[in-house]
Parts: structure tokens; sequence; C-alpha cells
């Protein structure tokens, strides 16, 4: 399977190519069709697997759709770590390049709270963060509107439950409209991680790639 025949856009196929991407990893190849029909996901991937493609391009392909291009965060990626989500961002700014009008926005700590609630105040389309901070905006700057939002990505989800902000996830998903699309990948599949896919998936496809 090339990238087109997955039904991507051309300014995601150039950027793939752009990328030296050459072909979809089985996790890509399973997981884009699904995300682009709608479908929530749970997805058993590990880092080097391609996990962060396998959903930044169906997300950015149903951006480029959005209606009218109304300016609204539609999409919030939820990370473990700055250090995934520095990663994370720099990965869907890549996929991204060839996109016109869609920002991105990277909510971690130790950035400034004021650049940050900025930046959320102008509704970017994606918005990357790790719990603390995310939180830290809900509750105080209340910079973060998330009441358009059509897809949540629960990236490392054994991590985050490991490092203890099974409480935070929760809260953040209580602020999530509950109509959206929920995409989870996890490279281990806890008993806890089941308890996240049962609190926050609706009828979930499962992949293992
Ligand atoms: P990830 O699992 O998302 O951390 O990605 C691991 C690495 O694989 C990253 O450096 C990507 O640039 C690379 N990668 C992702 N998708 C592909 C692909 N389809 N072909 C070649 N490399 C890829």
């Amino acid at each position: 399977k090339t990238f087109t025949e997955l039904n991507l856009s051309r300014v995601l196929c150039r950027a793939c190519g752009k990328l030296g991407f050459e072909s979809p990893t089985p996790i890509q190849a399973a997981c884009i069709p699904l995300s682009l029909a709608g479908r929530d996901l749970v997805a058993s991937a590990i880092t080097g697997s391609g996990k962060t493609a396998a959903y930044g391009l169906p997300l950015l392909e149903r951006l480029l759709h959005r209606p009218q291009h109304v300016k609204a965060t539609y999409v919030l990626v939820l990370v473990p770590t700055r250090e995934l989500a520095v990663q994370v961002h720099s990965m869907l700014q890549k996929l991204g390049m060839y996109c016109k009008g869609i920002s991105m926005a990277l909510v971690v700590g130790g950035l400034s709270m004021q650049q940050q609630a900025v930046a959320l105040r102008s509704k970017p389309e994606v918005v990357i963060a790790t719990p603390n901070r995310l939180i830290d905006h809900l509750e105080n700057t209340r910079s973060v509107d998330l009441d358009d939002m059509s897809t949540l990505v629960l990236d490392e989800a054994d991590r985050l439950l490991e490092l203890g902000f099974q409480e935070q996830v929760r809260e953040i998903i209580s602020h999530c409209p509950g109509r959206r699309q929920t995409l989870l990948f996890s490279a281990t599949m806890t008993q806890s991680v089941q308890e996240l896919v049962q609190l926050s998936l609706r009828n979930p496809v499962r992949i293992a790639a």
C-alpha cells in the first residue's frame, strides 16, 4: 500500500515523501483507514512503530476537511512527558508542512504560562499537552476552549497511568465533549489501560501491529 492508496490528500502524501516515508508502516496501514472513518481505536504500539504518524496523518486529513475552516481547537493530543510532547509537536508540524491554516500549540511545563495562554486563546487547531500544565490552563488561565474538540489522542497511555496521571486524565476527559473520536496508543495493555479504555472510548477497534 501507498499513502495515496490510504486516501490521504496530496499535501500529506507530499510531506511523507519529503520526510522519506516511502510506504506506511503496519500500524499506519491499520490505523489510518479506521481513523479516517471516525472510529475509536485502541492500538498496541511502541515507539519506533510510526505511531505518531498513524494518528497524525488521519487527524490532519480530517482537519483539511473541517467545516468552513472555523478557527477552533479540534484536536487534543495528551502525552505523559514534556520530551514526548516536543517530539510529537515536531512530527505533526512536519507532517502538516504543506497544510495551510493549521496551527499547533505545545502546552508543557517549563515554558511560559502567559505565552501558552495567548497561544491557546487563538484556538490552535491542535493542542499537544502534558496533563498537569493543561489542567493548570483549564483551571487558572481558562484559556483552553475544548467545546469544539472532535478528536482526543491518548499517546503512551500506559506511561500516563504509570506516572500517576490517572486523576488528571479523568479530569481532562471530563472537559472534552462526549461526542468525539478517541484514539488510544499504548505499548502495554495493563488493567489500568483497559479501565481507561472503558472510561473514554466508544466501541473501539483494537489494533496490534
Ligand atoms: P514513532 O513510532 O512515531 O516514534 O516514529 C518512529 C520513527 O519512524 C520516526 O523517526 C519517524 O520519522 C519514522 N517513520 C514514521 N513513519 C514512517 C514511514 N512510513 N516510513 C519510514 N519511517 C517512518
